[in-house]
C-alpha cells in the first residue's frame, strides 16, 4: 500500500527508502557534498547524534525532530554511520543504533496508526501479529536480555513463537535496532575518514571519556566472580573455550580496558602466545566483525561460565550490572569474592 509521507514525518525514519530517496535528490558525490557548506552542516550535526547517543541521558523532544532542512538532516543520519564506521569502534556502533533506534520509536509512539504500521513493516515487522516465524525471532531476541525471551521459555507453534499484544512494541523496536545495525561497520574508502578524522577523534575522545564515566577506573577488585573466575584460569594455564575468552574480553573491553591491558591479563598464562591473542582480542572487540555485548548471566549459565555465585549474583542479570554494584559500595562483608590471580 503507498503511503503519503511527508517530510517531517522522513525526517524521523531516516532509514526508509522514501527519506533516503530524498537525499540522493540532493546530493552530490560525498567528498564534495562533504567539502561545502551543507555538507559541513550534515558532519555537524551527525557528529551531536553519535555524541548524543553517548549521553546517559536520552532526551528526545517531541516537537523538533531535526533542525536542519529535511534533506540534510536526513543525510547527517548516514553521515554519522560513517563517522562511526571510520572510528572501528564496535560499542560505540552498538550504542549508536540502540539510540537511533529508541529515538525513532519515541516518535513513532505519536504517529497516526497507517504511518506506524507503514514504518513497522519497512522494518521488517507486523505490528499486529500474534506470531513470529522461529529464525526471525531467534535473530531479534538474541539481543533481548530478559529471560521470557529466551526460546525455551516460548511457546511455539508449527515454527512460529507466540507474540503477546503487549509485547509487540518491543519486538518493533528491537527490528528497527537491528535493520539500523545491519551493514555496520560500512566499508568506507580511506580518504573519507581521513577527511573526517579531526570530527572522529573528538567522538572517540568523548567516547573514552563516557566509558571512564560510567564505569570509572578499572577495579579488579569489584569483578564478578564468574570474570574472576576465566582470570583464575587463564593464570594457571587452562585452555578456555570459545565462549570463555569472548565473555572475558567482551567485559574487560566493555569496561575501558584498551587491548594492549587486556592482551596482558591472557599473557599470564604459561603458554600465551602474543601473535594469536592480539588476533582472537581485536576480533573480539571489533576490529573483525563479531559481535561485542558480553553475554547476560543467564547466557553464562548456557556456556556453564556462572561460577562462585554470590549473595549480589542474586540480584543481577548481567555481570556488569554486578561490577558497577560492586565499585559503587565496595566489598560487603560476608560476600566472598575470589581475589584475582596475579
Ligand atoms: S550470576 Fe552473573 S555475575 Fe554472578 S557469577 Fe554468574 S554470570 Fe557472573
Amino acid at each position: 500500500m503507498k503511503v503519503g509521507l511527508d517530510h517531517k514525518v522522513l525526517v524521523k525514519y531516516p532509514f526508509l527508502k522514501e527519506s533516503q530517496d530524498l537525499v540522493r535528490g540532493h546530493t552530490e558525490s560525498l567528498d564534495r557534498f562533504l567539502s561545502g557548506n551543507p555538507g559541513k552542516s550534515a558532519v555537524s550535526r551527525a557528529k551531536d547524534r553519535v555524541e548524543n547517543a553517548l549521553s546517559s541521558k536520552k532526551q528526545f523532544d517531541e516537537s523538533d525532530p531535526g533542525r536542519l532542512p529535511p534533506e540534510l538532516e536526513i543525510a547527517s543520519y548516514a553521515i554519522a554511520r560513517i563517522l562511526i564506521s571510520c572510528t572501528k569502534e564496535r560499542a560505540l556502533i552498538e550504542r549508536f543504533a540502540q539510540y537511533e533506534a529508541e529515538r525513532m520509536f519515541f516518535y513513532l509512539q505519536m504517529e497516526e496508526p497507517r504511518i506506524k504500521r507503514y514504518v513497522a513493516q519497512s522494518a521488517g515487522t507486523d505490528p499486529d501479529a500474534s506470531e513470529v516465524p522461529v529464525v526471525k525471532y531467534i535473530e531479534l531476541a538474541a539481543q533481548m536480555r530478559d529471560d521470557r525471551w529466551r526460546l525455551v521459555n516460548r511457546d511455539i507453534v508449527h515454527g512460529y513463537v507466540k507474540v503477546e499484544a503487549g509485547e509487540h512494541d518491543e519486538l518493533l523496536r528491537e527490528c528497527i535496532r537491528a535493520l539500523i545495525r545491519q551493514d555496520l561497520p560500512l566499508r568506507v574508502p580511506a580518504a573519507i575518514c581521513e577527511s573526517l578524522t579531526p570530527v572522529t577523534e573528538q567522538i572517540l575522545t568523548r567516547f573514552q571519556e563516557r566509558i571512564l564515566e560510567q564505569f570509572g577506573e578499572i577495579d579488579e577488585g569489584s569483578f564478578p566472580p564468574c570474570i574472576h573466575a576465566l582470570i583464575t584460569a587463564i593464570t594457571a594455564g587452562t585452555n578456555l573455550p570459545h565462549t570463555g575468552r569472548f565473555a572475558i574480553t567482551a567485559f574487560l573491553h566493555i569496561i575501558g580496558m584498551d587491548t594492549t591491558t587486556i592482551v596482558e591479563i591472557y599473557s599470564r598464562a604459561p603458554d600465551f602466545d602474543i601473535e594469536k591473542t592480539m588476533y582472537q582480542v581485536e576480533h573480539i572487540t571489533g576490529r573483525g566483525g563479531t559481535e561485542y555485548v558480553p553475554p547476560s548471566c543467564a547466557t553464562m549459565r548456557t556456556y556453564g561460565l556462572c561460577t562462585n555465585r554470590n549473595k549480589l549474583c542474586d540480584t543481577v542479570s548481567h555481570p556488569l550490572t554486578y561490577y558497577k554494584i560492586r565499585k559503587k559500595r565496595g566489598k560487603t562483608p560476608g560476600e566472598s569474592v575470589t581475589p584475582p590471580s596475579h
